[in-house]
Formats: C-alpha cells, structure tokens, sequence
C-alpha cells in the first residue's frame, strides 16, 4: 500500500498549515479566559474535521463544559470502528517575555513548529484529520469505521468528561480508542504509553495558638508549629528517600516479565535521568535501588509541593500560629486511592507531636491506570508504528496523570491506545512549547498505517479478544 502515504509526504506542508490555523486562535480553557475562544477553536475543528472529509460533524456539550467536537466516517460495514480523540484547548502562555517566538502565531525553526498548543495537543487533532484525508482522497475510503471527538477542557482536568462519556456512550461506541495526547520516548522513538500513575494530594494544616507570638517573650515553652510540621513530613521518608507510611508498597503491582524487558531496552540510567532533570552535581538521587524507569513509572512517590509559613517579606522574630503544606502522594496500579489518602492522613496525625492540632482539606485522589499491552490491538499499533517511524516502537510508562484516560476504559469498555506526538524537549505547558517536524510526519504515517492494521481485525471478535484497558480500583 502506498497511495495514502504518498499523499500524506505530498502534502506535508499543507499539513503544518492546518495545524498553524488552530494554533492561531488562542483556545485557553481556564477560567479568567475568555470562553468565546474556546468556542472558535471548536468551530474552527468542526470546519477542518468537515474539510476532510468526515461526516455528521457536531458540536456537543455537556453543561458548564467547553465544547466538543464530534464527526464520523462510517462505511466500512462488517470492519471494527475506532475512535480517535484529542484535545483542542490549551494552556496559557505563561510568561510572554519568556518567549522566543509569538505564542500564538506558530513558527517554524530548527526543524520544529513553536508555539501554544502545536504540540499539545492541536497536533493531535491533525494527526487524526491528516491520515484521515490521505486515505480518503487516496482511496476514496477508510479500511474501517472512524469516529473523532475532540474535547475542549482537558488542560482544566476533564472534569466533565465523565458525564459526557455516559450521555454520548452509544454514539462514541468503538471497537478500539486512539488518544493522541501523550508523548514519545524520545524524538524519534515511537511509544505506546501502556502506564500512567495516579494522584493523591491534599493540604495539611498544623495550629497551636491563636495567633503569632514574640519568640523571645514566649519562646521555649511553647510548641512551634512550622518544627511540628517539618518532623511530621520528614516522617514520610526513610534515610534513603523510600516513602515510610506502612503498607504502601504493600499492593503495588510488580512487573511482568515483558514489563521488565520493555523498560531494560530503554537503558535509561541514573547518569541520563541525571542530565535530563539537571540534578545538581553532588546531590543524591533516592528511592532505593530500582532503576529510575521503574521509579518514576511503577513506584509511588511522595513530594510536598508546597510549604507556607509566615513568608520571606514578612519574616519576623515571631512563633507562628500554624503551618500548612501541600502534599502529594503518586500511586501506580492497584493502590486504591481512597486507602491511599488515608494512610497518608493517618500517618501524619500519629506523627504531629506536642498535641498540635492537625486538618486535612482539599484531598482529591485519583487511581494508576495501567493496560497489558498484550493482544490484536496493541499488535497493530506496535506493527504500524515501527513501519511508520522506522524504528522499533516501545511500550513506555509515564510518571504523570492524565485525569481522562481512566473514564474512556470505564465507560466505554474498549482497549485504549495512547500514542502521542511530543517528546522530552516539547516543553508543554511551559513557554516555548514545540513540535518536532519530523516527528510529525511519522506519526501522521504511523496513524494512516494504524486504521489499516486495525481494520484487519474482525470488528465483534476485535473487541473481544483484545484487552480490556484495566483500570485499578
Ligand atoms: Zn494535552
């Protein structure tokens, strides 16, 4: 087969400029910003979806959520239908001055495309219509069933996402889910993300006085709350950086053979996470003795993001009153979120000395999601990718959480593959956000490639024999 892949090498350019029209309008979700933007940048999609050749192009919404975008090209009777998602708001720019090129006018240097969202995630929009359109004006059709819907409040954290899942189940219905919104290994290394870990985080606060006292006049009897707090968050870790809250490491899912394989091929060491994350020279790396891979991917981790006490303006010779921290706790597959904040909270109080009082507010949790990357449908993107890229595709985890790959399994019980775009230097929700061109283009093959390896599974039998994306409980 060459017709496809040939117009999409024709039209590489035409491409960039598509991708640089949705760049252009500045589809920021947050709050403050303004939602009109957000409703161009649906109807912008909703026109190139169109353009492209899909079919029963819709605007959708679920109430208090930015707008959906959904199409569909369905007539592939008897071959599996896929459904293609991405997002199409994005973040602010940030710090403008911190910009080398116009955040909103994408740019085009070094063999990489700058600005907000041409990576994340309006790249992955057209990954989606590109391999759509080189199939359809090649042959005229797709080899199977195509559904896309692009969502437009991922960056806030999907919050509606649930619901719009149940109330458009039927129609979202699928065989498989492509979500386009991850990244790569590295540049040029196609990566299926088959593990994402979960996320436990809540405030601490620690109170022993109505309000803030002279440390001289009254220092030595009285309890400090800002030595109360540092003792009970020193009490998280072991000398070795390990998380010392009992049990937590209790449910934790060991890895399988193949796992294990998978993450030795990347020869990733503690010298690369090192320069990677530019660790000053001299200072320790911690956790024990797993490889940095396996920490970040399929052990959790604890950090305090944040700790408040009095402030560097206002420091003074003075006992405050309180202390508050911010404490977040990643969880990976089979740590149950609800007992993880709990062993959180429980081993803080039994740590806080001297009677201190101690609150918990604003604990969110949200579990590890992991698949097996075994069976028809990870087989078919592994096989499309490598021809696509050039280069072995690899099974990688992410130490981070998407907030709405968990729903998609839930509700919609179909495998999930998460094949992105960007790689370690796209610099997402920062400034000077990048696309690697090259990159681009092989994804935009290895999609084309995709819909005709899924589309050699049998559309009931697909479904069946291919695994089930797990989510952990
Ligand atoms: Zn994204």
């Amino acid at each position: 087969m060459n017709s496809p892949l040939d117009y999409a090498e024709k039209h590489r350019k035409d491409f960039i400029e598509d991708l640089s029209k949705l760049v252009a309008i500045p589809s920021v979700s947050f709050p403050g910003f303004p939602p009109e933007t957000v409703e161009k940048s649906a109807a912008a999609v909703a026109e190139l979806l169109k353009a492209r050749g899909l079919e029963n192009v819709e605007i959708l919404r679920v109430p208090d959520a930015h707008p959906y975008v959904y199409a569909d090209w369905l007539h592939a009777p008897g071959r599996p239908t896929v459904l293609l998602y991405a997002h199409h708001d994005v973040q602010p720019a940030g710090r403008e001055e911190k910009w080398k090129t116009p955040p909103f006018v994408a740019t085009e240097k070094d063999g990489r495309l700058w600005g907000r969202g041409t990576a994340d995630d309006k790249a992955g929009v057209i990954v989606h219509t590109s391999a759509i359109a080189s199939w359809l004006r090649a042959e005229g059709k797709l080899p199977l069933n195509v559904k896309v819907m692009i969502e437009g409040e991922e960056e806030i954290g999907s919050g509606h996402l649930e619901s719009f899942l149940q109330k458009y189940a039927k129609k979202l219905a699928a065989d498989f889910i492509v979500l386009t919104d991850t990244s790569n290994y590295d540049v040029g290394v196609p990566s299926i993300t088959t593990a994402l870990r979960g996320l436990v985080s809540m405030d601490v606060e620690v109170r022993t006085a109505d309000h803030p006292l002279h440390s001289g006049m009254w220092g030595g009897p009285l309890p400090d709350p800002a030595l109360a707090l540092s003792k009970m968050l020193a009490s998280l870790v072991d000398d070795e950086g390990r998380i010392a809250i009992p049990g937590i490491y209790k449910n934790v899912r060991p890895l399988t053979k193949l796992e294990r394989k998978s993450l030795e091929s990347l020869r990733y060491s503690d010298k690369d996470f090192r320069a990677q994350a530019q660790v000053l020279p001299g200072v320790d790396l911690v956790g024990g003795k797993a490889s940095p891979l396996e920490k970040m991917w399929r052990l959790p981790s604890v950090s305090v993001n944040a700790i408040q006490v009095s402030s560097r303006k206002d420091c003074a010779n003075i006992i405050n009153e309180s202390a508050w921290a911010h404490v977040g706790l990643r969880l990976v597959p089979d740590m149950d979120a609800k007992a993880a904040v709990k062993a959180l909270q429980d081993h803080l109080r039994k740590h806080a000395p001297w009677g201190v009082k101690v609150s918990f507010s604003n604990a969110h949790g949200s579990p590890a999601w992991l698949v097996d990357p075994e069976g028809p449908a990870f087989e078919a993107a592994a096989r499309a990718m490598t021809e696509g890229f050039g280069r072995e595709a690899v099974f990688i985890g992410s130490g981070g959480s998407i907030p709405f790959v968990g729903p998609f399994g839930k509700v919609l019980g179909a495998p999930a593959l998460l094949i992105g775009v960007e790689d370690p230097y796209t610099n997402p929700h920062s400034e000077n956000e990048s696309l690697h061109l090259g990159d681009f283009h092989k994804s935009i093959r290895s999609a084309i490639l995709l819909y005709r390896e899924l589309g050699k599974l049998p559309a009931k039998a697909a479904r069946r024999a291919a695994p089930r994306a797990a989510v952990a409980a």
